[in-house]
């Protein structure tokens, strides 16, 4: 425990140093929407893309508490950046939890060391909320799988090489989830890449299109090697997904927030600070209670998933809070910014611009609701 708690405060410090480093270069990267290559270099370096991946693949693993809290951080400064560690991080873990030992131990360790890197491919043109509605298919010929299809919308799809990648092996299943696969799907023959999409915000990461034209994967490849546990298995990983965008979110929260407690006190109108104005003032009080709020949440859903426990309700609460207080804050704080909150010269834009992409990705906040919903029945029979 003791053990435990040095290494995460390590680890927190060296998180804490690498982004007074890069803070004053955010403004720019963000304008510039290019790859912040350097940076994610750093973050390699620093073993972030090993974060939950368990030491005897090569990970740092960290517990999801302690990852969670680093995210926070990241977010705080620069959200773009923690989507290119979570993604990859969520195809790790379908691996990590439902891969066999020898999957485990060939693709874990590039994983790990960030050798390889990549995301979650689940989205497609049709469908991002009813996955059961996928199109893209693989049928078995031999000791392969030929995959044909497209995804869109997938985060670190160009700068990446391999995914995670949910298909359906069998189209005429009911329920269809009974009919879909993941698959380990590094980048080669027949995998295309098509449009870079363009974006409100989360800006400097790519996320992309790509196509499957007769891609052929070895069936060693189907995470698990048993056809039908495809939705299962995404679901299962995106839990972490979920409490990593409800950290985001807290993030982005606290920065709208302390940019606003910083602003309020140089602002002045009327021959006062603004934030002696009530209405200031109460704007201030309801940001901080929506960080203090949202942190515990994601707390908590951190804790149930560290200690292995079904955690969907209280992952989608932390989701759901943390990424409505992200959205709350950030338009609180262009208020009390006044016209310098609509200004590019400041950083509230940005986070104005970011936090809707929270509410969306990794489960929308109308889906997190019936997740809530279906698991109070669940937990409530009559
Ligand atoms: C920047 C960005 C990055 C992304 N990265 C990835 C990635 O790496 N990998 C990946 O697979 N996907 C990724 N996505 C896609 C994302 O996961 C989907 O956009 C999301 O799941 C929602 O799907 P959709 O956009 O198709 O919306 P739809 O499913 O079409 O939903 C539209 C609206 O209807 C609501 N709705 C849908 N069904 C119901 C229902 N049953 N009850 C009530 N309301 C409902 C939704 O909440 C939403 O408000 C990314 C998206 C963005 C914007």
């Amino acid at each position: 425990m003791q053990q435990e708690k040095e290494t995460e405060q390590q680890v927190l410090d060296a998180v804490d140093k690498f982004l007074i480093k890069i803070k004053p270069a955010v403004h720019q990267l963000e304008a510039d929407d290019e790859y912040p290559e350097e940076i994610v270099a750093q973050m390699q370096e620093m073993g972030l893309f090993g974060a939950v991946i368990d030491p005897k693949y090569g990970g740092l693993g960290l517990s999801v508490r302690t990852y969670a809290k680093i995210v926070e951080r990241i977010a705080c400064v620069w959200m773009s950046l923690t989507g290119v560690f979570n993604s990859h991080l969520i195809m790790a873990m379908s691996v990590q939890r439902f891969g066999t030992q020898q999957q485990k131990d060939k693709w874990l360790p590039l994983f790990a060391s960030g050798e390889m890197r990549g995301a979650l491919a689940l989205t497609e043109a049709n469908c991002g909320t009813d996955l059961q509605s996928i199109q893209t298919h693989a049928k078995r010929v031999g000791n392969n799988y030929l995959i044909n299809g497209s995804k869109t919308w997938i985060t670190n799809s160009l700068h990446g090489s391999c995914f995670a990648l949910l298909v359906k092996t069998n189209t005429n299943e009911s329920p269809a989830h009974k009919g879909m696969s993941l698959f380990i799907a590094p980048k080669g023959p027949g995998f295309k890449m098509g449009r870079t999409l363009k974006k409100l915000g989360y800006k400097g990461i790519d996320t992309a299109e790509f196509f499957l034209d007769n891609y052929a994967l070895p069936a060693e490849n189907l995470i698990g090697l048993e056809e039908g546990h495809g939705l299962q298995h995404a679901l299962g990983s995106l839990a972490l997904g979920r409490i990593n965008v409800a950290a985001r979110g807290v993030g982005v929260a606290s920065a709208a927030l302390k940019d606003s407690i910083q602003y309020s006190q140089l602002r002045k109108t009327f021959g006062k600070p603004i934030c002696q104005h009530q209405s200031i003032q109460i704007y201030l009080a309801d940001m901080a209670l929506r960080v203090e709020a949202g942190r515990l949440l994601v707390d908590s859903a951190a804790a149930a998933f560290d200690e292995g426990k079904r955690c969907d309700m209280e992952a989608g609460m932390a989701k759901l809070f943390a990424t409505e207080a992200a959205m709350k804050n950030s338009t609180e704080a262009l208020r009390i910014h006044g016209a310098y909150g609509y200004s590019t010269d400041f950083n509230v834009e940005r986070y104005y611009r970011d936090a809707p992409l929270l509410a969306i990705g990794e489960g929308t906040n109308e889906l997190q609701r019936i997740i809530i919903a279906k698991q109070l029945i669940e937990k409530n029979p009559l």
